[in-house]
């Protein structure tokens, strides 16, 4: 491919391989630390139009991560908006989702399923706090595995920094710098340096990608521990039953839930809603019930649900 047209810069999303990417401006950033220096990538500023071959492309705050957007295309009078990923909660590391009309509208469907129904930001910073302080009381170290890309650095940001030294594994720290060179405030954190982390004697929370709870020789590095996963997928049967070495979920999403969904698709005005990117089939059935023009499409890429489509069904027919 000549150039690529990036949403955001989860591994699912941007793919190597295009001679050039343009992107949203606040993402250059990141897409810089997945793709490396020698990638050509143009920042284009939200809500400001470019002509790509005829087609006016404008990108808007799809508040999913640092520099996501929904891309709307414009031709001959007929506008369509890829959403990428995308929620409607609130976080303080991105732009918040703007809803932008159009006639038709990409959406993915990560979580769509009614089950999913996410609690407010504050209520699961909340949980995590307190889960911390008993660990601290206990003499544990908190290890809380989260994706390093977003979902990371929204915790950092929502966690209670007072209660003791935060640490972040070597995955998710690759993106700190463009968090902070793109303005976003985080409190300092620390490597997750096994001796640092026994020397703060149960004290200290650290961050880790979800595939580190599989590495035992690393989580006994760190001396006592307790492990929690965060996650939208924890709210089903199916994949808490696979996170058998995590003692503890935090059903916590960088996707819009359910609502969200219904939200983002009737703010959008289309009149024809394409799915994918999830649970495609689920949600192309209910949009049609409600007398919505839907159909799915296909994709090379899996979502971050990806394998565990098949789980969240089995987990929900389970109860
Ligand atoms: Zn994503
Ligand atoms: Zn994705």
């Amino acid at each position: 491919m000549d150039r690529a047209v990036i949403t955001h810069a989860h591994a699912d999303h941007a793919v190597a391989g295009s001679e050039a990417y343009l992107t949203a401006e606040p993402g250059v950033g990141l897409l810089r630390e997945r793709m490396g220096v020698a990638a050509y990538i143009q920042g284009q500023p939200y809500g400001e139009p470019i002509d790509l071959n005829g087609v006016e492309v404008a990108f808007f705050p799809a508040g999913h991560i640092l520099g996501s957007a929904q891309i709307r295309l414009e031709f001959k009078g007929e506008v369509w908006v890829v959403s990428g990923d995308y929620k409607l909660a609130t976080d303080p590391t991105c732009e918040p989702f703007v809803p932008v009309p159009c006639d038709v509208f990409v959406t993915e469907a990560t979580f769509a399923m009614p089950v999913f129904q996410w609690r407010r930001p504050q209520v699961i910073f909340g949980q995590i706090d307190e889960w911390w302080l008993r660990n601290q009381a206990a003499g544990r170290t908190s290890v809380l595995l989260a994706d390093g890309l977003g979902m990371t650095q929204r915790l950092l940001a929502g966690l209670d920094a007072e209660m003791g030294p935060l640490f972040v594994q070597g995955a998710a720290r690759r993106f700190l710098p463009a968090y902070a060179a793109a303005g976003v405030e985080l409190p300092v954190t620390v490597p997750a340096a096994a001796d640092a982390v026994r020397a703060a004697q149960g004290r200290g929370l650290v961050l880790a990608p979800p595939a580190m709870a599989e590495d035992a020789a690393w989580l006994a590095s760190l001396g006592p521990v307790s492990t929690a996963l965060v996650s939208g997928g924890m709210q089903v049967l199916g994949v808490r039953r696979r996170q058998r070495n995590v003692e503890r979920g935090f059903v916590f999403s960088d996707h819009a839930d359910w609502n969200g969904l219904m939200t983002a698709i009737q703010t959008s005005e289309a009149r024809h809603v394409l799915v994918t990117h999830g649970q495609v089939e689920e949600l192309v059935r209910w949009l049609r019930r409600q007398g919505l023009e839907a159909d799915g499409i296909a994709t090379e890429y899996a979502g971050e649900m990806g394998s565990e489509a098949t789980d969240v069904e089995a987990g929900a027919s389970n109860g």
